[in-house]
């Protein structure tokens, strides 16, 4: 764009365009076709006042930044940047500071347009290094992005109403890493996100909330491990413990599956092939319909995965008691019932259960789960998989909170009123 009788047009269109409080204006805006770039430059009226960023007051201009550009939204194909010096305010309370520009939070390289167009891209693609492609920035400019816009989320986020959370772990990394992760159980979102699995992480998790929160919390859903709950013991007193269902059930299907693995290899060194190839009809809830005429058959034999089977389908009847107290009958009969048989396994996690029997009774008080935990699993594993330059927990954090945090994530941008597009 060469200078012409249409500039100062051009300019007032770029302002209101970038939604430009007074004084700043647009001194030129040129297009550079060899780098692809709109370049607009923007400065603050000569003659115009400066006020301390700090307290509002007016103070004197002392000088000027040196320049600096912001990345905004592209204009057709073209890259475009912003660029200005922004004037330093000297206030008698604050001392020297820069003005606080209306097109960026403070110090953030890109607009605020640019970082709410972002915020949706991230939120719509699957991986980071798309988001790169597209955004044409480097992978770390976007991990940035991603950051900011949680920060500003967890700034906004309340949490005044929550009677319910779940405490569970996930792995990270590739081995034996885990993070701990809070939800919200009623809200299906989550809270926080730690390093680690141990009483320490569980404490995090607690003390990520604020006090008047955490006091209010009715009952949190945890594993049995023991961490979670010394940890909950410790920081919110006052919750119930419940052991949800979701983790009883993969005790059962593990001990269902061990009980197999054993009865195959015993079966096959009597050249007896029963057993093969029925893994995942033992520990799926529904057979497939192709193979449940199979199915019935197996259940016909005198095994003993099909007995573990058995008892792990009696205990479904035992959420669906109406009390706890009748949930308490159902228990000791149920657990008569399996100390009576010799399914080693499927005993052993009838002692667990019994050990636990008291926390896991609350269910009927606070009929709560982790399911929501599990429904962010397919989520979770999808930032994973996204390994690239995926070293640090902490941008695991951030990624699991922009995607399952529920967050309000996008900057605030300036109001077409204000920039009087509307006249
Ligand atoms: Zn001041």
């Amino acid at each position: 764009m060469k200078p012409s009788k249409n500039t100062e047009t051009v300019a007032e269109h770029y302002g209101k365009l970038l939604g430009l409080e007074e004084p700043w204006e647009v001194k030129s805006a040129q297009l550079d076709l060899l780098r692809g770039r709109v370049e607009i430059e923007v400065e603050w009226r000569k003659d115009a006042g400066v006020a301390c960023p700090e307290c509002g007051q007016p103070g004197v201009r002392h000088d000027h930044a040196p320049e600096r550009e912001w990345r905004h939204v592209n204009v057709m194909q073209f890259t475009s940047v912003i660029r200005a010096r922004v004037p330093r305010c000297r206030c008698v309370t604050h001392g020297v500071k820069t003005v606080r520009t209306s097109w960026a939070e403070p110090g953030s390289h890109f607009t605020l347009h640019f970082e709410a167009f972002a915020v949706k891209l991230i939120g719509a693609c699957r991986s980071l290094t798309q988001v790169a492609e597209l955004l044409e920035l480097d992978w770390d400019g976007v991990q940035r992005l991603v950051d900011r816009a949680v920060a500003r989320g967890l700034a906004r986020r309340t949490l005044a109403d929550i009677r319910y959370v779940g405490l569970d772990e996930k792995s990270f990394l590739r081995g034996q890493s885990y993070v701990s992760v809070m939800n919200d159980v009623k809200g299906a979102r989550v809270l926080e996100v730690t390093l680690g699995r141990d009483q320490a992480a569980g404490e995090a998790l607690w003390q990520a909330i604020p006090e008047a929160t955490r006091l209010n919390v009715e009952a949190a859903a945890m594993d049995m491990s023991g961490s979670y709950v010394a940890a909950t013991h410790a920081q919110a007193p006052q919750a119930a413990i419940v052991h949800d269902k979701f983790h009883i059930s993969k005790m059962f299907n593990e001990a269902i599956d061990q009980t197999r693995r054993a009865e195959h290899v015993r079966l096959q060194a009597k050249g007896d092939d029963t057993l093969k190839g029925t893994r995942y009809q033992w520990l799926h809830g529904v057979v497939p319909e192709r193979k449940q005429a199979g199915f019935a058959e197996l259940l016909e034999i005198n095994l003993q995965t099909a007995k573990a089977w058995c008892y792990k389908e009696q205990f479904i009847e035992f959420w669906a008691q109406p009390n706890a107290a009748m949930g308490e009958d159902f228990f000791a009969k149920w657990f008569r019932s399996v100390s009576s048989t010799r399914l080693t396994k499927v005993k052993a996690v009838a002692q667990t259960l019994k050990r636990h029997l008291t926390n896991i009774l609350t269910y009927f008080v606070h009929p709560i789960t982790n399911a929501i935990s599990e429904g962010f699993n397919s989520k979770i594993q999808s930032i994973k998989s996204d390994a690239r330059g995926f070293r640090s927990f902490k941008h695991y954090r951030s990624r699991i909170l922009f995607h399952c945090g529920k967050l309000d994530l996008a900057p605030i941008l300036p109001s077409l009123a204000a920039s009087g597009l509307t006249h």
